[in-house]
């Protein structure tokens, strides 16, 4: 089977935060897992580069465009090589020579299909969501997403007719066709469905956008929508409608598509990204899977608000596992979660130094001779119900319940080994052996969401090399 994991790609305006970090961690456990049960994976992540937010902060830094887009690029890229995300592609929309011609060939499709047509337009537009807005879902006069003020924006732009699609959407989403994770947020989108949809602006003028975007194709005064623009990357790094095999593969025909998304951009993903693809004759993602937002202090991270958390700075103080440990493990799919410092630390040193670092300790202690396996007897049972529960829990985006499964199964071999006691009574050697083919198991789940661990843990529990599986972090 082929399957397709994407992130979204985040504007690059300002510096990455700890929420880039979840979203990654989260796509590249569910991507890993996959190829863990043998299934053909492509993983992709990226910038968002042509954001009019990112021509402001450019012109605040005081530094071209292009150049400041590509430093702050380089950024996010860092921090995926900090994570360890095991991508296998990686797009700057700016800069991807397959981008613009994949956008501009996205556009003719939508325009033979007759879903484009002209209009002027006067609408409140936040420039930090590149999203207009009905005074009605205002906070007062703010945006109630970054609580920043709307300006009122009148332009000709050119329209999407996103009205044409409401019926063909609501049928894709309450039949599975598209599936959307979790409930809440497949509720959510249903809800905005169901209350009407109207057409969209896709475009804007080549004046406010500060010359900055994909041009419309056959209008210059225009560039391409950045929603448009962005949401078209998942197709255009496999080459669509250039021949590519690529797009064969992984989009046309590939088993599962799946967009691993933050809350605040499931309208982006759920409707319009899906009516474009209808508009255009191609497939729709057969997957939305939907994180919810870290805190810090209570409050949202905002630069305005200064608690942002800097995730490059975490992995260096507390290793690349901590990190993937607490958002995989404290991190709740619908609900916000405080984020502390202290919580990244007692997590990995509860789990990683204490569970499954005293675990295989104590099995190596208990036997030279580990890598003689015997089957796995009592836990057969409780084995292939944990690997069960953890796929599923990984595929809805639910990570915090595969590592409660995790914690579950290691707690059984634990008492298992209670009972028995074999460091003090003459046992049989199947109860040892038993334990460490579980062990085994175990660290073989932790493998997706814990890399590191898991590559220290294997050879200890085989025996061929020794010393703690993970350092308490002090
Ligand atoms: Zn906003």
């Amino acid at each position: 089977m082929t399957h397709y994991v994407t992130t979204a790609i985040p504007y690059v305006n300002a510096a990455p935060h700890l929420g880039h970090a979840l979203e990654g961690v989260l796509a590249d456990v569910l991507a890993r897992h996959w190829r863990q049960v043998g299934h053909e994976v492509r993983f992709l992540s990226g910038t968002d580069d042509y954001a009019i937010t990112n021509v402001l902060a450019a012109e605040a830094a005081g530094l071209p465009i292009d150049e400041f887009v590509s430093a702050q690029a380089a950024q996010f890229e860092s921090l995926g090589k900090a994570l360890r995300l095991s991508l296998d592609d990686y797009i700057k929309t700016s800069s991807d020579p397959r981008h613009r011609p994949g956008v501009e060939r996205l556009w003719l499709a939508v325009q033979d299909a007759d879903d484009l047509y002209r209009r002027e337009y006067v609408g409140l537009y936040c420039v930090r969501c590149e999203a207009f807005y009905e005074p009605d879902h205002l906070d007062g006069v703010l945006c109630p997403d970054h609580l920043l003020p709307v300006e009122e924006v009148a332009e000709e732009n050119w329209f999407f007719r996103l009205s044409r699609y409401e019926q063909r959407l609501l049928k894709a989403i309450e039949s599975g066709e598209l599936r959307i994770e979790p409930e809440q947020r497949r509720n959510e989108v249903l809800g905005f469905i169901r209350s009407g949809l109207r057409d969209i602006s896709v475009s804007r003028s080549v004046e406010r956008a500060h010359g900055w975007g994909i041009g419309v194709p056959d209008d210059p005064d225009q560039v391409v929508y950045v929603w448009f623009d962005a949401l078209g990357n998942y197709i255009t790094t496999l080459g669509y409608g250039s021949g590519d095999p690529a797009y064969q593969r992984w989009w046309l025909n590939s088993d599962r598509r799946v967009h691993v998304i933050g809350k605040g951009i499931l309208r982006f993903h759920a409707v319009y990204w899906p009516a474009f693809l209808l508009s255009a004759g191609e497939p729709l993602p057969t997957d939305i899977l939907v994180h919810d937002y870290v805190r810090a202090d209570g409050h949202p991270m905002s630069k305005t608000r200064g608690n942002t958390v800097d995730p490059i700075g975490l992995v260096d103080r507390y290793g690349v596992d901590a990190v993937r440990w607490w958002c995989a493990a404290k991190v709740r799919n619908v609900g916000e979660t405080d984020f502390t410092e202290d919580g990244v630390v007692a997590a990995a040193n509860r789990d990683l130094a204490g569970g499954i670092g005293n675990l295989v300790a104590r099995i190596i202690g208990l036997t030279a001779d580990t890598a003689n396996r015997a089957g796995l007897g009592a836990f057969n049972e409780p084995i292939s119900a944990a690997r069960s529960k953890c796929s599923h829990a990984i595929e809805r985006l639910d990570l915090r319940a595969a590592a409660h499964e995790i914690r579950e199964l290691l707690a059984n071999i634990n008492r298992h080994l209670e009972h028995h006691r074999p460091w003090a009574q003459e046992t049989d050697p199947a109860v040892v052996e038993t334990a460490a083919s579980a062990t085994g198991v175990v660290v073989d789940l932790l493998a997706a969401i814990v890399p590191e661990v898991a590559l220290s843990a294997q050879p200890r529990l085989d025996g061929r090399t020794v010393g703690p599986v993970y350092q308490r972090i002090e």
